[in-house]
């Protein structure tokens, strides 16, 4: 952004610009370069409208979660991140029911998976058990398809409402989704730059003591497989088709390879994790290096699950 464009800004965003933020605050890696601007937009009316703006201007825009699967490179980011919250956090049940037992549950993209979990527990609403433990936000884990146990939330999904660069609105049900291993895009292309606003699941009727024990179950499954208490993005690369992304690091002997400040764990290989200060280069530079360590030994190429910028 230049200097006019962030005179703009300033003077027509209302809702109060932070600028030249560090990116590290505002990632689960606490990792990363600077971003020009952060806005943090409250309704849908402002985010259509800051879209607009940024549009207008061709500032280009990032639209981030709780943070969990992103990695901001150390030259940091030009344009203005945006992130979701106030009403577009909001959680509903919606009146007509799909079918017997069955119940449509809508949440903002803004909302923490662990408040919708957490909701949908205290309503007696089972589906999304198995996203127990997976941080981040309802957008995030639409965009991403996350999942564990062999389920992802695309499953449960009705439809989604989007917005796009220039500010339309747009509903679509899932017969026009893709749904792949963490990735959604549009049965036309793409999703591209489109944010996601709100997402309507089907869940199904449950008494609450029996969802709250599957969520515990879930939990403990994680607890012990996955470092606790260091800073990381989760799984950093995907599972190759019928193979495991953390076996063949492991079986590369790479568990406890470290590049400045940036490690592979100790406790489960497919976890980069940062011991402290790692710059957003050391993370980078040892996806390289795993990379370039298991295609020399089982020539398998691994993609990272973590998105960066
Ligand atoms: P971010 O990290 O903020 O963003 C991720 C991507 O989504 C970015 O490209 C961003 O631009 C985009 N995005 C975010 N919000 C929107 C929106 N509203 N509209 C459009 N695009 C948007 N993932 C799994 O799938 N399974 C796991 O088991 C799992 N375990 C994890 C464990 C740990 C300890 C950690 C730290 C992460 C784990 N993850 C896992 C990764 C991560 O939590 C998920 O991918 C999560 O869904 C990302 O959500 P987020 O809100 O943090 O998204």
């Amino acid at each position: 952004m230049n200097r006019q464009q962030c005179e703009l800004l300033a003077s027509r965003w209302q809702g109060g610009v932070q600028w030249d933020v560090d990116m590290a605050d505002y990632s689960t890696l606490r990792a990363g370069g600077r971003a020009a601007a952060l806005i943090t937009v409250e309704s849908f009316e402002e985010l259509r409208s800051i879209l607009r703006l940024l549009q207008q201007e061709a500032i280009s825009c990032l639209v981030i979660g709780r943070g969990s699967n992103i990695l901001v490179s150390d030259k940091g980011y030009p344009g203005v991140v945006i992130r979701l919250r106030g009403s577009l956090q909001g959680i509903r049940q919606e009146s007509e029911s799909p079918a017997a037992g069955k119940v449509v549950v809508t949440a903002g993209a803004g909302c923490s998976m662990a408040a919708l979990l957490s909701w949908c527990t205290r309503q007696g609403l089972s589906g999304l058990e198995f996203m127990t433990g997976i941080p981040g936000s309802v957008g995030g884990a639409v965009r991403m398809n996350a999942g564990a146990w062999g389920h992802a939330i695309g499953e449960q999904l009705q439809e989604i409402d989007c917005v796009d660069v220039s500010g339309c609105s747009r509903l679509i049900a899932k017969s026009g989704l893709t749904l792949s291993y963490r990735h959604l895009s549009l049965k036309e292309g793409e999703i591209g730059q489109m944010v996601v606003v709100r997402a309507a699941f089907i869940l199904a009727e449950d008494a609450e003591e029996e969802i709250a024990k599957r969520c515990r179950e879930y939990m403990e499954r994680r607890r012990g497989k996955q470092p606790a208490g260091v800073a990381s993005a989760g799984s950093f690369f995907k599972n190759p088709a019928g193979d495991s992304a953390g076996r063949l690091i492991e079986a590369a002997g790479l568990k406890g390879t470290g590049c400045g400040q940036a490690m592979v764990s100790p406790v489960h290989a497919n976890f980069i994790v940062n011991t402290g200060g790692a710059t957003a280069a050391d993370i980078i530079d040892l996806m390289h290096l795993v990379q370039q360590e298991v295609f020399a030994r089982f020539a398998v190429r691994l993609e990272p699950e973590v998105r960066i910028f």
